[in-house]
């Protein structure tokens, strides 16, 4: 590609997962073909490796791409569910939160009409010139050039550095463990790592494929269900993000870490199914196939023969557990954004090296006032628990767009709060 053939945009978003999409479909209705997204997948998908059987959402089907700032878009998930034909099947099978897998080809059917999705499109470095804008390298070419840019690039599994030694055929992060289902010894023993909403996912899928000696250990102690209460969800709306913008970073920071178990948790659902396989395994087996153990920090592993022994610290002292295979639900961490180094140094960090996401989402930076960077799924602890998730998605490409438009283009409407927070 020459110089001359490189396309300009107004808008780069670099990931198509949720955040980019409720993004470039907002836009769309201000600035239509002025949003490229580019993204590293060949087709849309959303976690495609971590469709167990069974997985339900952990949000409500009103909470799609649009609706909660534009009810009448046609990329609403019922507009998608009236188009599939499925609605009435839907309703009729009366599911509190919709399969993960509907969620997963609602935004596949929401991708296909909207243009300017490049898929197939690693972005290894991104670049910024003054007077040009930021530029984007793939394959060793700059692909394209922009005014603007919005990362919105996920997050990849975390495990940490005690076990990473262990990582290989049999000890893997939940991504790889269909693949590994089918030449897995159903009697050995299988330790899941990980008291999270994907740990239990895990353990469900191993006692659904007939395992029979599977160890859940977990930090918290106890595997805590979720808190999807009306005050829980309260953290969950703009009237609560708007207030943690006006109280202090430390205080924000305190706030944020008690309201954990409003998201990062697992659903009560998942414990209920957990709890009766275990059940049904132990009438099948007189014993149980699933052995619980809370409290315990595994803070290292090491090979033994076939297998291996993990280290953990318990309420009582410690002890070693030996496994034949490892899962590690162990987390996810945001994925690094692929800035070039002179970049990074044009851009505020606070002092636990993170960059400093602004109310509206932007990053602080030298050149902000007149090339923007916008951060999605970034600001946990200045935005609040809403924004790792799926929650309040339209409300925060709405307030992208206002800014990058230096209008309310979109009005975001909480006007019914009934918690008096500060
Ligand atoms: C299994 C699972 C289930 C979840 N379920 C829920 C739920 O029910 N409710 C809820 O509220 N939250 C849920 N979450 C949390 C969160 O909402 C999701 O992770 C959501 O996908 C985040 O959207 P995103 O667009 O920020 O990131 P992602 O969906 O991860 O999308 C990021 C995209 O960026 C692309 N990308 C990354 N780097 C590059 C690059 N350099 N170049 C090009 N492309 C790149 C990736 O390929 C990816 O497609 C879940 C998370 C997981 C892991």
């Amino acid at each position: 590609m020459s110089e001359i053939d490189i396309p300009h945009h107004h808008t780069v978003g670099v990931g198509a997962g949720p955040a980019n999409l409720s993004l470039a479909a907002l836009f769309e209705a201000v600035a239509p073909h002025r949003l490229v997204l580019l993204e590293r997948r060949p087709v849309s998908t959303w976690h495609p490796r971590l469709l167990l059987s069974g997985v339900r959402m952990q949000t409500s089907w009103l909470k799609d791409l649009v609706s909660l700032v534009d009810p009448t878009h046609r990329l609403s998930f019922v507009n998608y569910l009236v188009s599939s034909g499925r609605i009435y099947a839907l309703i009729n099978a009366q599911f509190n939160v919709i399969p993960r897998r509907e969620y997963q080809r609602y935004l596949a059917w929401a991708s296909e009409q909207i243009e300017g999705i490049e898929y197939g499109v690693s972005v290894d470095e991104i670049g910024f010139e003054e007077g040009v804008g930021f530029s984007y390298e793939s394959g060793g070419r700059t692909i394209a050039r922009s005014d603007h840019l919005v990362l919105g690039l996920g997050s990849v599994p975390y495990v940490p550095p005690g076990l990473s030694g262990i990582v290989g055929d049999d000890a893997f992060v939940p991504e790889e463990l269909t693949g590994r289902l089918p030449d897995m010894d159903r009697e050995a023993p299988v330790s899941v790592i990980g008291g999270g909403q994907t740990g239990a996912e895990c353990v469900l899928e191993l006692l659904g494929h007939g395992f029979t000696d599977v160890t859940w250990l977990g930090r918290r102690p106890w595997f805590q269900p979720m808190d999807d209460s009306p005050p829980a969800n309260d953290f969950y709306r703009p009237a609560y993000v708007e207030f943690l913008q006006q109280v202090t970073r430390e205080t924000r920071r305190r706030l944020i870490e008690g309201q954990t178990l409003t998201g990062d948790a697992i659903t009560p659902g998942a414990l209920q199914s957990i709890y009766q396989a275990n059940y049904d395994g132990m009438l099948r087996l007189d014993r149980y196939p699933l052995t619980m153990r809370p409290g315990r920090d595994v803070t290292s592993a090491d090979r033994d023969g076939d297998g291996f022994v993990l280290s953990a610290t318990s309420p009582i002292g410690h002890e070693k557990v030996p496994a034949r295979y490892v899962v590690l639900a162990t987390g996810r961490t945001a994925t690094p954004p692929p800035l070039a180094p002179s970049l990074t140094e044009l851009i505020d960090h606070d002092d636990t090296g993170e960059m400093i996401v602004d109310s509206d989402y932007s990053l602080r930076w030298k050149g902000s006032d007149r090339n923007k960077i916008f951060v999605q799924n970034r600001a946990r602890y200045t935005h609040g628990v809403a924004d790792a998730n799926l929650t309040l998605l339209p409300v925060r490409a709405a307030t992208i767009i206002n800014s990058l438009f230096e209008r309310d283009v979109y009005t975001v409407r909480d006007a019914a709060p009934s918690v008096v927070w500060g």
